[in-house]
């Protein structure tokens, strides 16, 4: 299932396995001035394909690893040619076969591996430049696309949204917030936020106050509870009533226990150094 929308230069395309008519889980990946920004799960690569040939692509950057985000890669640069580009950390790890869980098998599917370049600090596209900046939190190789003179940043996976509940064990909560700090501090008129899933904020600036601000509060209430000597299961429990369906659905891949103890992990290395 591919839907697709455009908004201003940017063609917004969602893409989701079907199961009995319905999507089961929307990814997004936007296509702007002959850049393909990510390539969604392998299971819809063919539709990707299909709907590319009238928009075919001069270049595709990931902006992490994640099989939700390079599934159509290797399909794509085949049938167009075009190279893969993404951040050094994200090269080895897209070239390899991942390990998945059943739940990312049967939504996303394994990518074929590929083979990107790595990327440098800008892309030009004729009509836009892209900066490129580095952006470590959901992953460690996560970067960020931001065209300046029309405040379009494509922040992958980085801004779920207002909030964040859930989380793999693999994200660093203080690098989230250190990653959208530096992208505040990118000077533009706007600041338009195109989400790895779907949504799109058209005010960042409020999108990443609320956010900055409930991580802060989440943080203090978390190391109050940390330092009464609360573990983190027991932390889930006080602050947020117990654990989400997530984590079962998920076989332990995303849970709120994984955001308490990312925030844990920052206190214990801040009272160390
Ligand atoms: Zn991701």
């Amino acid at each position: 299932m591919l839907l697709s929308e455009k908004f201003e230069d940017v063609i917004h395309l969602r893409m989701s396995r079907e199961h009995n008519g319905q999507p089961l889980y929307w990814t997004s990946a936007f296509f702007v001035d002959g850049i393909l920004i990510d390539t969604g799960p392998s299971y819809t690569a063919q539709e990707l394909k299909d709907f590319l040939i009238t928009h075919p692509p001069k270049m595709i950057v990931n902006t992490h690893y994640h099989e939700d985000h390079i599934g159509g890669n290797h399909l794509l640069s085949e049938t167009f040619g075009c190279p893969i580009y993404a951040s050094q950390n994200a090269i080895p790890l897209i070239a390899t076969r991942p390990r998945l869980h059943p739940y990312q098998e049967l939504v996303w599917g394994y990518p074929e591996p590929s083979c990107p370049l790595p990327l440098s600090e800008e892309i030009e596209t004729g009509k836009y430049t892209f900066l490129v900046v580095p952006t470590p939190g959901h992953s460690v190789d996560h970067i960020t696309l931001v065209e300046k003179e029309r405040g379009w940043f494509f922040t992958g996976d980085l801004i779920p949204g207002e909030r964040v509940k859930t989380i793999r064990r693999e994200e660093k909560i203080e690098e989230i917030i250190s990653s959208i700090a530096k992208l505040r501090k990118i000077k533009t008129q706007r600041m338009i936020l195109f989400s790895g899933t779907g949504r799109i904020f058209f005010d960042g600036r409020k999108t990443t106050d609320m956010l900055l601000s409930y991580l802060s509060d989440l943080k203090d209430k978390v190391a109050d509870c940390y330092y009464s000597g609360l573990r983190p299961a027991e932390i889930v429990e006080r602050l947020f009533g117990g654990e989400d369906p997530r984590r079962i659905l998920t076989q332990d891949q995303f849970s709120i226990e994984n955001l308490v103890q990312s925030i844990i992990e920052a206190i214990e290395s801040k009272s160390l150094s």
